[in-house]
């Protein structure tokens, strides 16, 4: 007879019926009493042990964590609580879990504590939620796409290009096993090479990305991305996830269209599919606000956060009229501001953004036309203002309590002024013959933008540290894995 997962079980109506569930043990009440999970969902079944119809022996080792398997018969519940249980007749342990040893007593852990198990965490109803809703996202974002006809490319993990200019990035080192090179204190030589090519983790899958939206159109890549952050931020991770799109014949106002759709699509998906796992989350939430002090409290709850993203236009401002509103909100709210914003030219901290977001627009902000000299290469140049001020078609999406959630531009698609700029800022054009073949033969306008996975997560789960939100979180202090 196979075993029945608790979510279906949850929701029968065969009562009298035999069935066999396997999961493990949450709580164990008055020698009599048994919650199990098993993953399917976030609720326990119930299971109810006869007294006396099992050995001593075996009922003293029903501890939190331990594996079983049961068979008995579904029964409605007289208790309060739940539905369903099962009344068992047949009680098998998997696998013991010594109540000294496991960490996860059925009690309330905090995510620092929880952090320090990673490898455990998995366990938790909170973290079970997080991980279902990060599903939820990913499917929702390949759904996404495929409904409009995009082509899922693979770009490499391993790659000699650096989109991004920020030396951020990973080596990767090749080693002979066998026989090690050794410097003279004998210390092993890592060369810095793949196989006689410098290489590194990419940083984004961008520059491949835009050799196939040139002959395939639209393309979109989702994969593993890293970069050296020497920081630790609750918004940065040393390996993330991040969702690429990019898409020929479109200037930056498409590219700006299409992710908004986006991000409402995938949002919306969550909250549709995953609605006990946001349900759960929520209440998390408001329970975490409770405690802090009145003036450190969200300005907004998870539920009304998701709305605000669902239900407004997302506001279109460029990055000079946004310079303009933080300069003016300054002098009368003088300790609004760590980082007070000295003119023109500058990047904005993400409390800029958070305050354009929650303070000024109260709406999602879409930040467009960037200083050229605080971003990458690749992007397209707009014409010289009136001031002189040069400017790119970038744009930023910032959202409320994380800040810049998607990066993208329209990108430089004439060949010369592309390569006036590379000489401009010392990027060796002879190592990026393949990337300039995209201009040199049959160039045309395309856009794209960078959407980072975790910080969506982040967003819709309501939690605020990017370590909660990713199974195996990899920043500079990681220790476990
Ligand atoms: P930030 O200003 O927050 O450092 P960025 O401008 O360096 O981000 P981009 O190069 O524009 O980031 O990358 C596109 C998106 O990838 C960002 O909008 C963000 O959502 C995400 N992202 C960037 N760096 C990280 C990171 N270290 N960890 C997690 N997500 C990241
Ligand atoms: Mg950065
Ligand atoms: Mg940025
Ligand atoms: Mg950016």
């Amino acid at each position: 007879m196979k075993h029945t997962r608790i979510k279906e079980l949850l929701d029968s109506n065969e009562f009298g019926k035999e069935f066999i569930v396997k999961g493990w043990v949450k709580t164990f009440r008055n020698n009599q009493f048994l919650a199990i999970n098993d993953g399917s969902c976030l609720s326990n079944l119930q299971i109810v042990i006869g007294i006396n119809e099992f050995e001593d022996q075996q009922v003293k080792k029903l501890h939190t964590g331990a594996a079983i398997a049961v068979k008995g018969i579904l029964t409605e519940s007289q208790g309060k609580g739940q539905r369903v249980e099962l009344k068992a007749t047949c009680l098998e342990i998997l696998g013991e879990s010594d109540p000294d040893k496991f960490p996860l007593q059925p009690k309330k852990h905090s995510l620092e504590f929880l952090r320090e198990i990673a490898h455990l965490r998995f366990r938790t109803t909170t973290f079970n939620a997080i991980f279902k809703v990060r599903n939820a996202l990913a499917f929702a974002v390949h759904q996404f796409f495929n409904e409009r006809g995009f082509v899922y490319i693979h770009t490499p993990i391993i790659t000699g290009s650096d989109a991004e200019g920020a030396g951020e990035m990973f080596q990767v080192t090749t080693l002979d096993l066998d026989q090690p090179a050794r410097n003279d204190k004998g210390e092993i030589d890592y060369k810095e090479d793949f196989f006689g090519k410098q290489t590194n983790l990419t940083v984004s899958g961008q520059l491949e990305g835009e050799l196939a939206a040139m002959a395939l159109g639209n393309i979109y890549t989702f994969g593993p991305t890293f970069r050296a952050e020497n920081s630790n931020t609750t918004r940065h991770l040393a390996e993330f996830w991040m969702i690429e799109p990019e898409m020929a014949f479109y200037d930056n106002n498409d590219n700006m269209d299409l992710a908004e759709e986006l991000l409402k699509y995938v949002i919306k998906y969550a909250l549709e599919t995953c609605p006990d796992e946001i349900e759960f989350l929520k209440n998390r939430q408001a329970e975490e606000d409770k405690k802090k002090p009145q003036n450190e409290r969200a300005a907004m709850n998870l539920t009304e956060k998701l709305e605000f993203c669902l239900l407004n236009d997302f506001e279109r401002i460029s990055y000079t009229e946004a310079i303009e509103i933080l300069k003016r909100s300054k002098p009368n709210q003088k300790k609004q501001f760590k980082y007070l914003i000295d003119g023109w030219g500058v990047d904005l901290q993400s409390e800029h953004e958070r305050y354009l977001v929650e303070k000024h627009f109260k709406k999602p902000v879409i930040l467009s036309d960037y200083p050229a000299d605080i971003k990458a290469f690749y992007m397209r140049q707009n014409e010289v203002d009136e001031q002189g001020r040069k400017t790119v078609a970038a744009m930023d999406i910032l959202f409320p309590g994380i800040g810049e959630i998607v990066g993208g531009s329209q990108r430089e698609e004439r060949y010369d002024v592309l390569t006036k700029r590379m000489d401009e800022m010392n990027i060796p054009q002879h190592e990026m013959d393949w990337f300039l073949d995209t201009r040199r033969f049959g160039t045309a306008p395309h856009a794209g933008f960078g959407l980072g996975f975790e910080r969506l997560v982040l967003f819709v789960t309501g939690m605020t540290n990017i370590r909660d939100v990713i199974p195996f979180p990899r920043f500079p202090k990681s220790a476990e894995f």
